[in-house]
């Protein structure tokens, strides 16, 4: 069996990967010259079933509301003349009730679970190493009310397996001895720990050359500008290096994959939250936490992986823009020194800015489409990287005509 796999991110190197260990002959067409260059390139790199809350949520509207009139660094929402975000915002806005909430934070809950157990069988059957941290993650309150909500949200999580604890600053300080000196401006934390971490993008380039020992072909530089119907089927994939052919298909492009799936009869509301990202070098230094995680009064969040810490912030809608300048870091940096004076060099960062393939309801799309042989596994939005194994193995499973091992209702391409 043929299969085309359009995107080498994160997802798109997962599902070939997949797809190849059930014998299928991939290839997967990217547009960059390497796999996982744009938004699986320089992620916090949580593995977070501890952190998949839905976004849409009761809280969500004032936010947006009143970061249309501030300079906020954790969320940038401004109104633009673009009629996918109106349509978008508005679809999010009707998935931030209580119930709607809940529903969909127990459908992500349960793909990050199933997900982060098939990464641990992929460890273990491949070896494959990518600075991964096994010892949980950290989600650090400095306020006492803001705990008491986060407190009243884990409960949610729990029911799903998470195992979620408190931890007094005291606790933080044993389990992160990084987070010694700031104990005294802490409120406590909560602790995941079954999270992990990892580099994603190290992970993505070593599994790509797995892939290629299984035979994965590796079309890359190569930019798609359609996908060709013929009725209820897909023949061919349009790009600038000419017409790809197989017997399957799978979208994986992230925030690109509407742009590509113009013209089809299949509805992606997948927006573009641009996310931004700084990385500094820690060999040298002995004061970077072990434990990654998040502070959740400035929704920065921190991961170490090997000799470099890894601060990531910012939810902002900006279509496809991806420019950043260096003041865009400057609150995330402040942060980052506040919590890990002695991390790293601070005076060497490497700045980011990608896009989070979001959905407004917060569940990636996964499944067939109304095309017998176009399968979609994208809008993975701030958890793609905690997805990505189990996403994978259910699109390999379906195209396979195999029940996948979770109820994968919660993710189908009809609930839109
Ligand atoms: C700041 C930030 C922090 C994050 N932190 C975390 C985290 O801690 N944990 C977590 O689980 N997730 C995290 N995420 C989310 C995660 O990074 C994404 O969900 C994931 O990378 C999406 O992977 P993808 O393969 O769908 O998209 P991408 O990695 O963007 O891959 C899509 C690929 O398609 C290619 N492509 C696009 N258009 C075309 C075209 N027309 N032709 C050919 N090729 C094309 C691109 O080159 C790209 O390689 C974070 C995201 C951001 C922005």
């Amino acid at each position: 069996m043929r299969t085309i796999v359009m995107g080498g991110g994160v997802i798109g190197v997962t599902t070939a990967w997949y797809l190849a260990q059930a014998g299928h002959e991939v290839t997967v067409i990217d547009r960059r010259d390497g796999v996982g260059r744009e938004t699986s390139f320089a992620n916090a790199g949580l593995i977070a079933p501890g952190h998949s809350y839905a976004w849409a949520s009761p809280r969500a509207p004032m936010m947006l509301l009143r970061s249309l009139f501030s300079d906020d660094t954790a969320l940038r929402f401004r109104l633009r003349a673009d009629p996918r975000l109106w349509a978008w915002s508005l679809r999010f806005l009707a998935n931030c009730t209580a119930a709607r909430n809940r529903a969909n934070t127990a459908v992500k809950v349960k793909l990050c679970i199933y997900s982060r157990e098939a990464l641990i069988a992929l460890r273990k059957d491949t070896g494959i190493a990518y600075d991964e941290t096994a010892k949980g993650a950290l989600y650090l309150y400095r306020d006492r009310a803001h705990l008491q909500t986060g407190l009243a949200n884990m409960q949610l999580l729990n029911d799903h397996g998470v195992g979620l604890k408190e931890l007094d600053p005291d606790g933080v300080a044993t389990l992160e001895p990084a987070l010694a000196h700031f104990k005294g401006k802490l409120a406590g934390a909560i602790y995941a720990p079954k999270d992990e971490s990892g580099d994603a993008f190290v992970f993505t380039e070593k599994l790509a050359e797995m892939c290629k020992a299984r035979g994965v072909a590796f079309q890359l530089g190569t930019s798609i500008s359609g996908i060709a119907a013929a009725g209820d089927r897909i023949d061919g994939v349009v790009t600038d290096k000419g017409r790809f052919a197989a017997d399957h298909y799978v979208l994986a492009l992230g925030s690109d994959s509407p742009r590509a799936a113009r013209g089809l009869s299949v509805k992606l509301p997948i927006y573009p939250v641009k996310g931004y990202s700084v990385t500094i070098p820690t060999d040298g230094f002995d004061g970077a936490p072990m434990i990654g995680g998040v502070d959740e009064q400035h929704l920065v969040a921190f991961c170490r992986m090997g000799d470099k810490l890894r601060l990531t912030a910012t939810a902002e809608f900006a279509g496809y823009d991806t420019d950043y300048e260096a003041k865009d870091f400057a609150v995330m940096l402040r942060i980052a020194r506040e919590l890990f004076p002695n991390a790293g060099a601070f005076d060497r960062p490497s700045y980011w800015a990608c896009l989070r393939p979001m959905t407004p309801d917060g569940p990636p799309i996964i499944g067939g489409t109304r095309y017998k042989n176009l399968w979609l596994n994208t809008g993975h939005g701030h958890m793609g990287w905690t997805m990505a194994c189990g996403s994978a193995r259910i699109v390999a499973d379906l195209i396979q005509g195999k029940e996948p091992d979770i109820d994968i209702g919660g993710f189908s391409p009809a609930r839109y």
